[in-house]
């Protein structure tokens, strides 16, 4: 069979490639064993797997393909943390950063290809939506790096929103934690949300990962001006949402607050965080933000953090404060892919 009508079964959770092999009328065991070869041994030619009967591996060869995506450039750290331009069959680019710290090596992956919720602080944000990745592209970016030390956990917090590609991104994280595969424990896994308020009990409920919601505001007027999706879902909606939800055992949200030089790093504005998360469990993740050339907002000195997470602190609210990495790699969402897209308009001029 010509490769382009071949069908594609990367990405199926392995309850789905189990339906597959036995609506060929093969055992669903055979499902298991060719899960176990694309994601356990990274197999992607069915004659290496010399398990399956030849028979079997010729049917496969004949139906079915395996593609894969490619690293078109690659940016390294003085800090050890590694940004990859990743490209598509189709020809379309994401980006996947490796953030090594020292108990955890960490991956975050893309789940769109730019993204429609326009955030003005993100490189992504300036570029068209184009599409949703297809589930096997999202675990993808995982299989092809090969980083100095294995991948312990996987953050979504790439270019595009998860929950706004939310049937391909579960099939995803189901594929990173099967036991048979990748093996990633599901509280290694994020998945970050501008917060699309329907999908997050959904989510929630599906129990495949940690929630963390990016807030960067404290008030509607200033998360509007720098996340449009503050329209739709306001913040006090949104509190709301996170009052009510319902962990399967100890979850709880973990809100991403980046702070912008005199926007929203005032010590008014962690007295009114602290206030809006007073009324359920959870954790704030501070960061300073990685200036880039598309917009005016600046990065605070280390001096307004700290005291911004002091006060955060005296509500007895668990606050962690991330130094930015790769800032001298373009690490910060979206950026490589602008500027490699730059560079190569040049060339063409
Ligand atoms: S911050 Fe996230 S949701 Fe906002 S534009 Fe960038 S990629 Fe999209």
């Amino acid at each position: 069979m010509d490769s382009a009508l071949r069908e594609n079964i990367k990405g199926l959770p392995i309850d789905a490639l189990e339906a597959r092999m036995v609506e060929l009328g093969h055992p669903a065991f055979r499902g298991r064993q060719l899960f176990r070869w694309i994601y356990s041994e990274r197999e992607n030619d069915f004659e290496k797997m010399t398990d399956l009967s030849k028979a079997f591996r010729s049917e496969l060869l004949e139906k079915f393909c395996l593609p894969t995506v490619q690293i078109v450039e690659e940016r390294k750290s003085v800090d050890g943390t590694i940004k990859y331009l990743v490209q598509l069959p189709d020809g379309e680019k994401v980006e996947s950063v490796y953030i090594p710290a020292e108990d955890r090596y960490t991956l975050c992956v893309s789940t769109q290809v730019g993204c429609k919720m326009a955030c003005s602080f993100c490189a992504t944000g300036y570029q068209k939506f184009t599409r949703d990745l297809k589930s096997w592209e999202i675990v993808e970016q995982l299989m092809v790096i090969k980083p100095p030390h294995p991948v312990t956990n996987i953050v979504m917090m790439g270019m595009g929103e998860p929950f706004d590609n939310y049937d391909e991104v579960i099939k995803a994280l189901k594929i990173f934690q099967d036991p048979m595969g990748i093996k990633l424990g599901k509280r290694h896994i994020t998945v970050s949300t501008v917060g699309l308020t329907p999908k997050i009990q959904q989510f929630v409920d599906a129990n495949l990962g940690k929630l963390a919601i990016s807030l960067h505001g404290t008030t509607d007027e200033q998360r509007s001006e720098i996340m449009p999706i503050n329209k739709k879902y306001p913040i006090n909606h949104l509190m709301e949402t996170c009052k009510n939800l319902k962990f399967k055992g100890k979850g709880r949200v973990t809100f991403e607050y980046i702070l912008f030089d005199g926007f929203n790093d005032s010590l008014d504005d962690a007295h009114r965080l602290a206030k809006l998360v007073s009324e359920f469990p959870c954790k704030i993740n501070l960061l300073a933000y990685n200036e880039n050339s598309f917009s005016k907002l600046k990065r605070p000195s280390e001096d307004r953090v700290l005291a911004f997470q002091d006060v955060l602190s005296s509500y007895y609210i668990t606050t962690t404060y991330r130094r930015s990495r790769g800032r001298d790699i373009a690490a910060a969402c979206g950026q490589l892919k602008t500027e490699v897209a730059n560079r190569s308009l040049r060339q063409l001029q």
